[in-house]
C-alpha cells in the first residue's frame, strides 16, 4: 500500500486535521500522481458538514486535483512519468451502462465512484480526495493538463469548470441568448467566462453589490443586485437561461419569474433541502426547471482543451492547508474571489 498524508474530517462536527491513510498500489491500468494543487469547492463543505446526508467519515475532501505523474502501471498508454495530470469529481464508474458508453459517467446507471465521500466499484473501499499528497486513479479517469496554463488556476476547472461548461454546451447557450448567472462564486465566475466565450449576453445576478466591478472584469455585460427590488424588477421575463449556482436555500419562484417564454432555470447549485416551485411560476410562459451534474470524462477533457486554447483559467486565491477552516468560513459568507486553491506543498 502507498502511505499517504492528508487532511480529513473525522465527523460532521469537528474541523479538518492531518490524517495519514493508505492508497492502493499502482495497478496495471493505474496512474499515480503527486498532488500539487487542489481547489476548494463548496461541495467539500456541504459534505464535511453532512448537509446532503449519508457522509462517509473519515473524509478527505477535494475533487479539483492537479499534479505530476510519478508512476504508471504496465498497461497504461495515455500517461508517462513527469506528465501533468488532473482528476475531477469521479475516479471510476461501471463503464458498461448506456450512459457510461456515451461518456456520461457522471450519470452512471449503476452508480459512479466519486473521488471522495464514496466507494470504489467494489462497493466497499472508501475513496479519499485531493487534500492529500498523492493519488492513484485508473488512467481512464485521469485528464491531460496543458503545460501552457497556470497549473494552480487550472485545478478549479476540474469541478467548477466542467459543471458550468457542460450545461452551457448541452443547451447550446451562445449568440443571441440572454444568460443569467445566479451567484458569483467558484462556479458562477467560471459560468461567466464560458458564457461570454460562447457569445451569450451575460448578466450576473448577485446578492453582493461589491462584486459588480469583478463581474464586469470577468466579461459580464450586466450586473443585477438581487436584493435591490427595483433592479430585480427590471429583469423580469428577460432571460433565456438562468444558471443557478447558489449554495444556500433561495426563493426559486422569484428567480423563475425572470425567465422569458420557454426560458430554462438550470440548477447546478445544491443547497441543503428541497426546492419548491409553484406550477403557476412555470406554466405562465412555458418555463422549465432543469438540473445538470458535473460532466463526463470526454467532455471534461474537451473543456480542458478548450480552456488551454482560449486561455481560460479560474481566478484563485492560494492558501496553505492549515488555513482551510478560515477559507470555509469565508466561503460561507460569499467572500471568495473566486476560488480557494490549496498549495499542497504546505501539507
Ligand atoms: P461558492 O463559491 O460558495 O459560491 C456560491 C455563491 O452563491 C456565493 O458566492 C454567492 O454569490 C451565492 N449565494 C450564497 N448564499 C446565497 C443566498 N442565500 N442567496 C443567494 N445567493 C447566495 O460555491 P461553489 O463552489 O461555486 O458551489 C456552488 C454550489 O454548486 C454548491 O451548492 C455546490 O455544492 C454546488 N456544486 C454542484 C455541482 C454539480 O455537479 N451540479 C458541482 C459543483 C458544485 P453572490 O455573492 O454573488 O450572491
Ligand atoms: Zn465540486
Ligand atoms: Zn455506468
Amino acid at each position: 500500500m502507498i502511505q499517504t498524508k492528508g487532511y480529513a474530517a473525522q465527523n460532521a462536527e469537528t474541523n479538518l486535521a492531518p490524517w495519514d491513510f493508505e492508497r492502493r498500489e499502482v495497478g496495471p491500468h493505474d496512474v499515480q500522481f503527486d498532488i500539487l494543487f487542489c481547489g476548494v469547492c463548496h461541495s467539500d463543505l456541504h459534505q464535511i458538514k453532512n448537509e446532503w446526508g449519508g457522509s462517509i467519515f473519515p473524509m478527505v475532501p477535494g475533487h479539483e486535483i492537479v499534479g505530476k505523474v510519478v508512476a504508471v502501471g504496465s498497461h497504461v498508454k495515455k500517461f508517462k512519468i513527469g506528465d501533468l495530470a488532473g482528476t475531477g469529481c469521479l475516479v471510476d464508474s461501471c463503464r458498461t451502462c448506456e450512459n457510461c458508453q456515451e461518456g456520461l459517467e457522471q450519470y452512471c446507471l449503476n452508480g459512479s465512484s466519486p473521488t471522495y465521500n464514496g466507494l470504489e466499484q467494489d462497493r466497499k473501499t472508501p475513496t479519499y480526495g485531493g487534500y492529500s499528497n498523492t493519488i492513484v486513479v485508473h488512467e481512464d479517469f485521469v485528464l491531460h493538463i496543458s503545460e501552457k496554463l497556470n497549473l494552480a488556476a487550472v485545478a478549479p476547472l476540474l469541478c467548477a469548470g466542467i459543471t458550468t461548461y457542460s450545461p452551457l454546451r448541452h443547451w447550446k447557450v451562445g449568440k443571441g441568448h440572454r444568460l443569467a448567472v445566479l451567484g458569483l462564486g467558484g462556479l458562477g465566475h467560471m459560468a461567466v467566462k464560458f458564457g461570454v466565450a460562447f457569445g451569450a449576453e451575460v448578466t450576473v445576478l448577485s446578492t453582493s453589490a461589491d462584486k459588480e466591478a469583478d463581474a464586469k472584469k470577468l466579461g459580464a455585460h450586466k450586473f443585477v443586485v438581487t436584493k435591490d427590488a427595483e433592479q430585480f424588477k427590471s429583469v423580469k421575463g428577460y432571460f433565456d437561461f438562468i444558471l443557478d449556482t447558489v449554495s444556500a436555500p433561495h426563493d426559486m419562484n422569484a428567480y423563475v419569474s425572470l425567465l422569458r417564454t420557454n426560458g430554462i432555470h438550470i440548477c447546478v447549485g445544491v443547497p441543503p433541502g428541497e426546492i419548491q416551485v409553484h406550477p403557476f411560476a412555470l406554466l405562465g410562459g412555458r418555463r422549465s426547471v432543469a438540473g445538470s451534474g458535473i460532466g463526463g470524462l470526454p467532455e471534461t477533457q474537451e473543456m480542458l482543451d478548450y480552456c488551454a486554447e482560449h486561455n481560460i483559467v479560474s481566478d484563485i486565491e492560494m492558501i496553505d492547508i492549515k488555513d482551510i477552516q478560515t477559507a470555509y468560513d469565508r466561503m460561507i459568507k460569499g467572500d471568495v474571489r473566486y476560488r480557494f486553491v490549496i498549495d499542497m506543498a504546505t501539507l
